[in-house]
Formats: C-alpha cells, sequence, structure tokens
C-alpha cells in the first residue's frame, strides 16, 4: 500500500473514531427507518460509518424556519448511505467521490415553489416544469428537499424516495451530461445499460399514450433522466415492482448500485 494512501486512511480513521454517530442517536434514528430493514447489523455497522462521514463533510440546513432534531439529520444522512453503500467502501474508505458534486442538503418544511418556468427540449421532452416540489436538483449546486415527503414512511408500491431521487440525478450529472447515464462501472456495459433504460422509457411512454393504468410512477415518463431517478426510488423502496415491470432496468441498477434489495428481502424472510 503507498505511504500516502496509508497516511489518507490512518487521518479518516481517526476523524471517524472522533464523529461517529452516537450508538443511541443511530439506534433511535435508524428505527424508524423501514429502509434499513433488509441490511445485517454488520452492514448497518459500515451504514452509521458512512453516514457519519456523510455529516462529516456535507452540511444539512433546514430553511423557511424548519428546525432539524439531530434524528431528522441521522436519517436524512442514513438515506444518503443507503444509495451509496456499494458504491463506498466505509470500512476502509468511505470514497465519497460519488458524491462530490454537492456540497449540501436544504430542507424544506414542506413542498416548496421551485421558480421556474415550463422548458420543452428540441425533441419535446419535458426539461423543467414549473410548479411545487418536494425536490429538486441543480447542475451547479446543492441538493433541495422538503422534510414532509423525505421522512422515513412504510415501504409502499408506489415508491416516493425524494432524496434518493436527487441523489441519482447528481451521479447522473457526474458525467456531464444528464441523460440518465450515470459513470458506469468497468464491469459493466454502456450498451446494455442504454438498451434496457431506453426499451423501458419507450414502453411506459406507449402505456401512458394508450391511457393505460400502469403501477410506475408516470413522472418517470417525462424524460431519460427522470426515468433513471425514478426507478431508483423503486428499486430501494419496491424493488419488487421494479423487477417486475422492467427486469433489464432491475438489472443493470443492481450492477451499478452493487446491492440487490430483492435477495436481502429474499434472505431476511427465510430467518
Ligand atoms: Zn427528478
Amino acid at each position: 500500500m503507498r505511504v500516502t494512501t496509508r497516511i489518507r486512511r490512518f487521518i479518516f480513521q481517526r476523524r471517524l473514531r472522533k464523529n461517529k454517530i452516537p450508538l443511541k442517536l443511530w439506534h433511535q434514528s435508524i428505527a424508524q427507518m423501514p429502509l434499513l430493514l433488509r441490511y445485517s447489523g454488520r452492514e448497518k455497522m459500515q451504514l452509521r460509518l458512512l453516514a457519519s462521514e456523510v455529516l462529516w463533510e456535507k452540511a444539512i440546513i433546514p430553511v423557511k424556519g424548519f428546525e432539524l432534531t439531530d434524528e431528522m439529520r441521522v436519517v436524512i444522512a442514513t438515506q444518503v448511505a443507503v444509495l451509496l453503500f456499494g458504491l463506498a467502501e466505509p470500512e476502509t474508505d468511505p470514497n465519497l467521490n460519488w458524491i462530490h458534486n454537492w456540497n449540501q442538503i436544504l430542507v424544506y418544511p414542506t413542498a416548496f415553489h421551485n421558480g421556474r418556468k415550463t422548458v420543452f427540449n428540441a425533441q419535446g421532452l419535458l426539461q423543467s416544469l414549473a410548479g411545487l416540489e418536494s425536490g429538486e436538483t441543480q447542475y451547479q449546486g446543492g441538493i433541495i428537499i422538503d422534510w414532509a415527503d423525505d421522512q422515513p414512511h412504510p415501504l409502499r408500491k408506489h415508491a416516493n424516495q425524494v432524496l434518493l431521487h436527487e441523489m441519482a440525478h447528481k451521479l447522473d450529472m457526474l458525467d456531464g451530461d444528464t441523460n440518465g447515464h450515470p459513470p458506469l462501472h468497468s464491469n459493466m456495459s454502456h450498451q446494455a445499460w442504454f438498451e434496457a433504460f431506453e426499451t423501458s422509457f419507450e414502453t411506459l411512454n406507449r402505456q401512458l399514450q394508450q391511457g393505460k393504468l400502469t403501477a410506475f410512477n408516470p413522472y418517470a415518463a417525462t424524460n431519460p433522466a427522470e426515468f433513471f431517478a425514478v426507478s431508483t426510488e423503486y428499486f430501494f423502496e419496491a424493488p419488487q415492482v421494479l423487477k417486475r415491470l422492467f427486469p433489464k432496468v432491475y438489472h443493470q441498477l443492481t450492477l451499478f448500485y452493487r446491492q440487490d434489495p430483492l435477495l436481502r428481502v429474499r434472505s431476511l424472510s427465510k430467518r
């Protein structure tokens, strides 16, 4: 191991020991989070380290007179950690490179006005929509969420994970384009990714045009970037729905997030 790597690791481990989320606060916070049920005790400890690092590195700022409790901060940092879990290596080096393109999360108490205009691009796909929102991501800048929407809830078939949605946009932006294609791992195929996402996006749009009821959030049909962000919400909250409707997308997301929520649920139910 290179000396610089060893020094970096030493500094990180020391900082982490000092800043680890206190155990009691950690348990109180995650007791409210059904998203965490599928992780083993050891994995939860890794999530705790990762969430501690997120709290150290990123600012979580309440706005509009909202007040955040320590538990709410831990819940938000842990949601970030769930998404990063397979991407990072929490025991040796958290590698928060995957979230280097944002520094803060602004937390509104309830839905907010985005102050934007409705804009369509040259292909007629919606690029931005004026109105009330629960979350927002800007190319440069942080993430905005509203707590009413982001707070933990029982897992539902109609997934709703506003912070995971906005973080997916940030991952998507890492390679410069917001097109539903984040930087893929070296063992993944760009062709397989595009094939899975494009056909599923088209299928959803066709179903909606035919007036069919769909079990998937129709907002995903807005454009490929939204399809990826909404798929990420389903992947973590309603993996069985995503796998049934768009199995190829589900498979690509297991490769990308390096987690398989369905396998974890199955092994959980066997116990
Ligand atoms: Zn979005």
